[in-house]
Formats: C-alpha cells, structure tokens, sequence
C-alpha cells in the first residue's frame, strides 16, 4: 500500500483513517496517491489553531508578508515543469495547458505580493466641524476556500493569494478528484509563511460541508457547480458570514455574417473542445447568423477533424481525457438528451480507445438545435458544442442571454455598431471582442452574473471587497 499523504493542520502533517485514491484520469490503472480525507474533528482543529496564527500573521509588517509571497511564487516557477506534469497526470489537461496554469499561479503570487504593501485606506474630512475621518481596511481573519478540480492549483492561487496579501488566514478544501495539485501548492506555501497561517484539509463535500458551516471561519470562497453552490450559500448564510461564489457558465459565442470565419471557427474550437470543455469559460453554444451557418458548420466539422485526442503527458495529445468516469456518464447522458430533444449530432459523442484505459471521448457538434433545448441550457462541462441559427444582432444578443448563467460571452464581428450593441446588452461578468471566451488576465475582476457568480469579484484589486472589512474611525481636531 501506498503511504497516505497527510492534510496540514495547525502547522503539521495530518494523517487520517480515511484516505482519498487519486487517479490518472489518461490511465487509470495509475494510482497518484493516497490522500488522508480530513473529518469534522480535524476541520475544527484548523479553524481553531487559525485564529491565533492569523493574528501572528498580520501583525507582520506589509514587507515581510510581501515578501513571503513572493518566495511562493518564486519557488512555484523554479518547479514548474515537474508542478505541472503532476497536474497533467491528475487532471488530464495537456502539459501545454498545465504550463500556462502553474505560470499564472506564480504571476498572482507575485501580484498579490505587491498588493500585501499597498493595502491603504481613506481619509475625508467630517460633514460636521473639526472631524477627521478615517476609512481603515482590516482582514475578515480565517477564511474558507472550496475549490473544484478543473483548475487545481490556479484557483486555490487566486483565492489564497489576495486572502494572504490582506492578512487573513487560509484553509483550503481543493477538489477530492486533484489532491496532488493542491498538497504541492500547500508544501511550498507552508515553507515560506509562519506556521498555522495556511492549512490544507483535503476531502469530498462533506469536509466542504464541515468548513462552511463552522463559526469561525468568516468568509468563504467558492468555486464549482451552481448546485453545490446554493448548498453552501445556506449554510454561510444562516450563520451570517461573508460569501464570494463563482459558477458554472453556458457561454456563448456569436459569430455575425461580417465575422472572420477562418478566426471564429479557430476560436469556437479551441474555446468548447480545449481543456476538454471542462473550462467554467469554455464557449458551449456557437449563435450564428443565418448568411454563415452553413460555412460555418463546414469549417467547424473540417477543424474538429484536427483535434487529436489522447493520452495527456503525450505531446502529440491537444485534447486529454475527462476527469472522471461520473464526468464522462454525465457528457454521455447530455448526448442522448440532445439527440432525444431533435438535434443533430453531427460529429462525435463517441467514447475512444486508446493504448490506456480512461475517460476518453471525441468532441461532439450537435446542429439544427433549438434556443430552449437543455443542451442549449443547462452546463454540460464536456467538449461538447451546439450550434444555433440566429437571424440579425437584435435575435443573437437575446439567445446569447437567454439562459440561468452569466459568465463569459464572444463576439466574433468587424462592426462597431453591433460591438457596441453587445457591449452595451450583454448579460455576462466578462465579454470578450474578437477573442475567445476562455482566457482571463489576473490583475482585473473576474466573475459572473447570474446563476454564475455571486458577491465580491475575484482577482485585481477588486478581491480586496472580499478579503477585507473596513473600520471607520473619527477623530475630533
Ligand atoms: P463541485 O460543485 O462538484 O465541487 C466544488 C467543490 O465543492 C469541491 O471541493 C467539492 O468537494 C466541494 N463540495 C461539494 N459538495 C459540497 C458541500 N455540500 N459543501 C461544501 N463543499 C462541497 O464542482 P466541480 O465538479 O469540482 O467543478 C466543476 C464546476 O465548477 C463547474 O460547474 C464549473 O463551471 C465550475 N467552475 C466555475 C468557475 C468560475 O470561476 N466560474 C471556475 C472553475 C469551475
């Protein structure tokens, strides 16, 4: 058996009865780790230990806790081919991609290092005579952060980082399916801050379960699916803590009659099938104007022919596997609902072999699909498309919004009258012009609207809204 590999809890490594197998999802007979499953007890325990250690860590100078920040992303560049050959092999995106990950969780630790020095509040004078008054910005103090396993070291980086920048103290619950990843981003941050400030409990909802509804913890981060979201929404809710949620995503991409087609279809299929569609801000509906569809169907299906599917340490690979075999049954159960509701599937859907076993599927089209079908609705999170026929700017900007969710939206045109139209309609956190919808810089808000997001946005100097609470002091003259 395998050594388990232990949470980190009041400054040490924790074992515990119940362990977490983690997967290779390109090959499943490889078994990356036994990780130990934190209990209620041990939740407890962090949270506990996290009061006094977050007091230890902001009364450190702004100097001293920027510059721990910036050893922690210092280290994670220095290992960033072995970090994120871990992440490949958990997670099944292709090294490129787990590349580019580790490199941003770096670039917003080094960001948010410069932020730790740049915390300031405001100063005004009184609306009555000979008053100062001043706005002071304080920690929330332990905070809880729940993360899914689509990015495993990104988001816990860009929740962690502006958490710490701030001076709070930091308890991670990462995704039971991407333990390697978050225990690697633990082992470094521990190496570089005082002992308790950041802990690790590793487990499924239930240890989720324990760390949003404990007493102690004052704001909690989250990200994953719009169902669990509303879960911890009740239980931050009832106990009247600080909460920040960012969700599933149906975003679209309109492709108007005077778009680049060559481009649009270069986009729509790096943003739907890249990452195996498993991107909060993949691109899962195409709303195309009647005068391109069918060109653009034809070069989508000629593209989609490119896309090599494999084995995701494989360099040849541009496409992994899903994350899990519930993963791959639910795209399977959206491929018969498409075809049930009437669409067209026009390529795809087909789960492949390949030399090892795991959760492989070919891309899937569907066409002819119809605004209201819930392939059109509902969040698949697979490489799976569907195209649907608008006619005119006015008809696109309504069927692009028309769904629960509000993430990320595209608009591929050489108009500056519709550019401005969806400026100025679209229902999303996040637009994008002539580019895909996926891909996001580090130092603006991120976030969504609607079903997508809830509470203060993530990234920038916009986080601060979450990660602080202000005081407001007067002063007679
Ligand atoms: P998930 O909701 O299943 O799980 C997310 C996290 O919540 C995991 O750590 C899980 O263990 C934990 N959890 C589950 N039940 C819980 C409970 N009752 N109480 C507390 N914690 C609980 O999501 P997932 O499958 O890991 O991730 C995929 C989802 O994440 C997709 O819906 C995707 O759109 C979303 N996502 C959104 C963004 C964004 O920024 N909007 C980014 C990435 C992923």
């Amino acid at each position: 058996m395998p050594e388990t590999i232990p949470n980190l809890i009041a400054g040490e490594w924790v074992e515990s009865s119940n362990t977490i197998t983690n997967i290779n999802p390109s090959d499943t007979t490889d078994v990356i780790g036994q990780y130990a499953s934190a209990s209620v007890e041990d939740v407890d325990n962090a949270v506990t230990n996290a009061h006094d250690a977050q007091k230890t860590w902001a009364g450190l100078t702004p100097q001293q806790r920027s510059e721990a920040l910036d050893r922690v992303a210092t280290e994670l560049l220095e290992r960033r081919e072995e970090i994120a050959r871990q992440l490949s092999r958990e997670e099944g995106k292709t090294i490129p991609e787990s590349t580019a990950e580790v490199t941003k969780s770096s670039h917003l630790f080094k960001y948010y290092a410069g932020e730790a020095v740049r915390v300031s509040g405001e100063h005004l004078s009184s609306i009555r005579q000979n008053i100062d008054v001043d706005i002071a910005r304080k920690p929330v103090g332990v905070v809880g952060l729940i993360t899914p396993w689509n990015f495993p070291i990104s988001i816990p980086a860009w929740k962690s980082a502006p958490a710490l920048a701030y001076g709070n103290a930091v308890i991670l619950k990462p995704s039971e399916l991407t333990c390697a990843s978050a225990w690697t981003l633990t082992e470094i941050v521990e190496k570089h801050l005082p002992k308790g400030v950041f802990q690790l409990t590793m487990g499924d909802g239930s240890t989720g379960g324990a760390l949003s509804s404990h007493p102690g913890v004052k704001a909690v981060s989250f990200t994953g699916s719009t169902q669990t979201g509303s879960k911890i929404a009740e239980a931050v809710h009832k106990r009247g803590a600080r909460l920040q949620m960012e969700m599933g995503g149906k975003n679209p991409l309109i492709i108007m009659e005077d778009a680049d087609l060559e481009l649009s279809v270069k986009y729509a299929i790096s943003g739907a099938f890249y990452s195996t569609g498993q991107r909060c801000t993949s691109c899962s509906r195409m709303v195309v104007e009647e005068q391109v569809y069918e060109a653009f169907v034809d070069k989508m299906l000629k593209g989609m022919e490119e896309l090599r599917i494999g084995h995701a340490l494989e360099s040849d690979s541009n496409i992994g596997p899903l994350i899990s075999e519930n993963q791959l049954n639910r795209v399977l159960g959206y491929i018969d609902i498409g075809r049930q509701e009437g669409a067209t599937l026009a390529v795809g859907g087909e789960v492949l072999d390949r030399p090892t076993p795991g959760f492989y599927i070919s891309p899937a089209l569907f066409v002819d699909t119809d605004p209201s079908f819930r392939i059109n609705q509902e969040e698949i999170f697979g490489p799976v498309a569907s195209i649907i026929k608008v006619k005119g700017i006015e008809q696109a900007i309504s069927v692009a919004n028309d769904v629960p969710y509000g993430l990320c939206a595209g608009i591929m045109t050489n108009s500056l009258a519709y550019t401005q139209k969806f400026r100025d309609e679209i229902s999303s956190g996040m637009a994008m012009v002539n580019m895909p919808t996926v891909g996001t810089d580090y130092h603006v808000p991120f976030g969504g609207a609607k079903g997508s997001g809830y509470g203060p946005r993530e990234m920038g100097t916009y986080t601060r809204e979450f990660y602080t609470v202000t005081r407001t002091v007067y002063t007679a003259k």
